[in-house]
């Protein structure tokens, strides 16, 4: 067959799970948490599941939860947004990116996208007939952290730039962004017809009193901006596969011409329940932040004297570690050696990059419950 997608392999999330499984290894590769959502979800889950809530939902979402979404925005980013023209329920924050993706880029346009990137942007813009342009985050001696090169960012914006994909809090490496980054990017695209996609899934998990800069909160990037977020991040749920895309009604009415020809429609109880559940207990995502802290110190405290080398993660629940000083064996080799031989899964970084970097970093997820967390660092401790 002549494959639409000749250079793609099985997703390293499903190559590392699988790994784990066969070698009964502790999984902090695919990001998901160990622990059960709320009991109080679960039980409007069964409540909907047992009182009529198994028929098609509509197509753009449950009112409710679109309501219960342009509540939680309007609060939290301060913009008003209207849930019939300006929210979209969908499948995951999966979906809502490939719709995005297939609603703006056309045959021969580019899209940038910063590596280390999530690993579904770019098969999404090849499906479209676009051309992905990598552009690296950097690491510099004034900013240690991942960040985003903005000269090589303005020379690489052309009259073929058609979309900017943007991710933070970051996976892997958990940076975020400031609102002087939001500034600058609006400098950047001021002008032209490019548009942006902003994957917020892990908006309510942000460490040290900082705040999510979300682009719903900037005038001038909200009018070109398809926003992306999911419900598995915040309500430890991420078999669910329910997100949803907050943009401008023009974008929004050209992402639902997508997206009733992808799944027309998302799980219905589910719906009905987080639209119930994000009303009456806006408390949760408020805890997420401290909640996930907590893990990250106890994580990165069992592992402080190991030979890794880290700085501790500022947001998502994932933690990078650079493990330099023990190997120069390449990341994604080491992986799967450290899940055989040791027991303990984890994502190598080079997977999410076009140009394999020199550094040597792993991709640990600590959204485990501490028993795991501790067995997990003895072993890596160990090294
Ligand atoms: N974007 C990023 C950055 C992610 O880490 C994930 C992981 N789940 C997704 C998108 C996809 O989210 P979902 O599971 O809701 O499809
Ligand atoms: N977002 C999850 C991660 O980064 C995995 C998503 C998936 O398996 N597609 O680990």
């Amino acid at each position: 067959m002549n494959s639409k997608l000749p250079t793609t392999g099985t997703t390293i999330f499903a190559v590392m799970s699988n790994l784990a499984h066969e070698h009964k290894a502790i999984n902090l590769s695919q990001g998901f948490p160990s622990f059960n959502p709320d009991q109080a979800l679960l039980d409007l889950v069964t409540h909907y599941l047992n009182n009529n809530g198994n028929q098609y939902a509509p197509m753009v979402g449950v009112p409710k939860l679109r309501q219960s979404i342009a509540d939680k925005v309007s609060m939290l980013y301060g913009r008003s947004v209207d849930p019939d023209t300006e929210v979209t329920v969908c499948d995951g924050a999966t979906e809502g990116l490939f719709s995005a993706i297939q609603a703006t880029v056309h045959p021969g346009d580019e899209v940038i996208i910063f590596d280390p990137a999530f690993d579904s942007y770019e098969p999404a813009v090849t499906l479209a007939g676009g051309r992905t342009v990598h552009i690296p985050l950097i690491e510099t001696e004034a900013n240690p952290d991942y960040h985003i090169d903005w000269e090589r960012l303005e020379s690489a914006i052309n009259e073929r730039t058609r979309l900017i994909i943007l991710n933070f809090p970051h996976n892997p490496s958990g940076v975020i962004l400031e609102s002087e980054d939001l500034d600058r990017l609006a400098e950047m695209v001021r002008n032209t017809n490019v548009y942006l996609i902003s994957d917020e899934v892990y908006e309510h998990i942000v460490f040290d009193g900082a705040e999510h800069q979300s682009f719903i909160r900037h005038d001038e990037l909200w009018e070109r901006s398809f926003v992306i977020s999911s419900f598995g991040k915040t309500y430890h749920a991420t078999g669910w596969k329910v997100g949803y895309c907050v943009a401008p009604p023009a974008l929004t009415n050209e992402f639902r011409k997508i997206h009733q020809w992808v799944c027309y429609a998302v799980v219905s109880p589910i719906q009905y329940a987080i639209g119930d559940y994000m009303a009456s207990t806006p408390e949760h995502y408020k805890a997420l932040p401290i909640f996930y802290e907590e893990k990250r110190d106890r994580f990165c405290d069992l592992i402080k004297n190991s030979r890794f080398i880290f700085r501790p993660s500022k947001g998502t629940f994932f933690q990078i570690l650079d493990y330099s000083e023990i190997t120069d064996e390449d990341d994604t080799s080491y992986a799967k050696r450290l899940t055989r031989e040791i027991g303990v899964a984890s994502i190598p970084v080079s997977v999410f990059c076009e140009k394999v970097p020199s550094s040597r970093e792993l991709r640990f997820c600590f959204a485990k419950d501490d028993d795991m967390l501790e067995k997990a660092a003895e072993r890596l401790c160990r090294l």
